[in-house]
């Protein structure tokens, strides 16, 4: 008797855990003309009398076709390869307006799919498809009540095609509801963001950016904080509420986000060199004029801080090239040597390294004292190096592929530095790597299988009926809980 019971538990789990094809889903249609096939019993049998009922009602009223399907498992199938192979095999909706829908339930894949025929795609669109899984069977699915779910979803679905207009109020009162609900965030959003933004630019006039500042003021946020707040927290409470357009606010904080950290990095470099002309540190001076190069390019990116920032920027610029130095003998004010009275106080070196623009040279002279400062302007557009032999810039590398490297040989590549000064030249050879195969990939053909092997649609029997010989494009929804 025990071996008998424990038999009976394993044929009871074997039955519980089948895998279905297309081929062992029992048509009902086929056996008794009816739209439910539940071989598993997922569902309770009053329900499936009912919903047999309320299908064979629409059907009678409006020709159209519903199947529904419960199924334990359909292995490693997706339900959408499955819904639409089932739907072509059993051809429901009438073949002359394809006005089928296919209700599929996949247990272990907890999924629900609405598989619609060509004639049902206009009246019962993805989204209404959708909407009608998420609102009325989604929820009891999750709460273990399939009876109840499957009967909410199925009604639905018949309201909507017996009255087509049913679906158009459903939609536009959840739009409205919708757009209302996303128009509230979206102001909240941009009032969000006016406030940081405020906030930020008050914060940045005080200097917080610049941390390594010993006076900062304790309740200054770092980047870190500034993006959870601008970007993070508002994308993550768009997303939990649900809204389509959460990514926009995503891009939308990143690209505010951006042009306050390009706010942030101009008010820096003012300040550095603000700084290094009070302090009359010429050297850090180049530095910030050095940054000028890259900062030129941001504008491109973010035009909206330019456009108020740009011209005061110019004219620091403008202002730091010709802004009086302080001379450090004596701190009388220096006065910037016009170009032609240049050369008797350069070099012969220094004169031609300015013949050759790698360098350009500010001399200032003390007004009352004989001190004088020269302030030298590398070019980095032009490449050039410091010569090791005689120290001046105007050492240039040339690079020559003496051999090309092969499939089995490796190539020559020689570099010639010369210095254009006083021609000191130094070569150095360097082998370049061999060519590496490529693998290459082809497309695999993708092979159609559009064999369907459709069943006569007309074989009418006393038996039972057929579905009518409708089709689908694969149109529909699905949803997983
Ligand atoms: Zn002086
Ligand atoms: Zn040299």
């Amino acid at each position: 008797m025990k071996n008998c019971f424990w038999l009976f538990i394993l044929i009871a789990g074997l039955a519980h855990a089948q895998t279905y094809t297309i081929q062992t889903v029992p048509n009902v249609r086929l056996i008794d003309n009816t739209y439910v096939s539940d071989p598993d019993s997922r569902i309770g049998s009053e329900t499936v009398t009912q919903l047999n009922q309320k299908l064979a009602t629409l059907e009678q009223l409006t020709t159209a076709q519903v199947a529904v399907v419960l199924l334990t498992s359909i292995g490693t199938e997706t339900d959408v390869d499955f819904a639409q192979n089932l739907f072509r095999l059993w051809s429901i909706g009438n073949s002359g307006n394809d006005n089928g829908l296919l209700i599929l339930y996949v247990e272990d894949q907890r999924v629900i799919r609405f598989h619609t025929g060509y004639g049902l795609e206009g009246i019962l669109p993805d989204v209404i498809c959708k909407r009608i899984q998420q609102q009325y069977m989604i929820p009891k699915f999750r709460e273990g009540n399939i009876d109840a779910g499957m009967l909410a979803g199925v009604e639905e679905v018949i309201k909507i095609i017996s009255n087509p207009e049913y679906a158009s109020e459903v939609m536009a009162q959840e739009s409205a509801a919708r757009s209302s609900l996303e128009w509230f965030v979206l102001i909240f959003m941009i009032a969000w963001f006016v406030i940081l933004v405020t906030v930020f630019l008050i914060n940045l006039s005080t200097g917080f950016f610049n941390s390594k500042e010993p006076k900062l003021p304790s309740a200054a946020l770092s980047i870190g904080q500034w993006l959870l707040l601008m970007i993070v927290a508002p994308t993550g409470l768009a997303y939990l509420l649900g809204l389509t357009n959460s990514w926009i606010l995503l891009l939308g904080g990143l690209y505010v986000y951006f042009n306050l950290l390009v706010v942030a990095k101009y008010k820096r470099i003012i300040n550095r060199a603000l700084n290094a002309l009070g302090k009359s540190k010429s050297d850090e001076v180049q530095k910030f004029m050095k940054e000028h190069n890259s900062w030129s390019e941001w504008a491109m990116l973010f035009p909206l801080p330019f456009a108020f920032l740009g011209r005061g920027y110019k004219k620091i610029m403008q202002g730091l090239r010709t802004h009086p130095r302080k001379c450090q003998k004596c701190s009388g004010k220096m006065a910037l040597i016009p170009e032609v009275n240049k050369s008797n106080r350069l070099t012969e070196q220094q004169q031609f390294e300015e013949k050759i623009q790698s360098i350009t040279y500010y001399i200032w002279q003390c007004n009352s004292c004989d001190s004088s400062l020269i302030e030298k302007n590398p070019n980095d557009k032009k490449y050039y190096a410091k010569c090791p032999k005689c120290g001046t810039w105007a050492f240039q590398s040339t690079q020559k592929t003496l051999k090309k490297p092969t499939l089995d040989e490796t190539g020559l590549l020689v570099k010639v530095s010369k210095c254009k000064y006083c021609n000191h030249t130094v070569e150095s050879e360097s082998t370049m790597p061999m060519l590496q195969k490529r693998q290459r990939v082809y497309d695999s053909e993708s092979s159609s299988n559009d064999n369907d092997s459709s069943w006569s649609s007309s074989s009418d029997s006393d038996s039972g009926g057929s579905w009518g010989g409708g089709d689908s494009g694969g149109g529909g929804a699905s949803s997983r809980w």
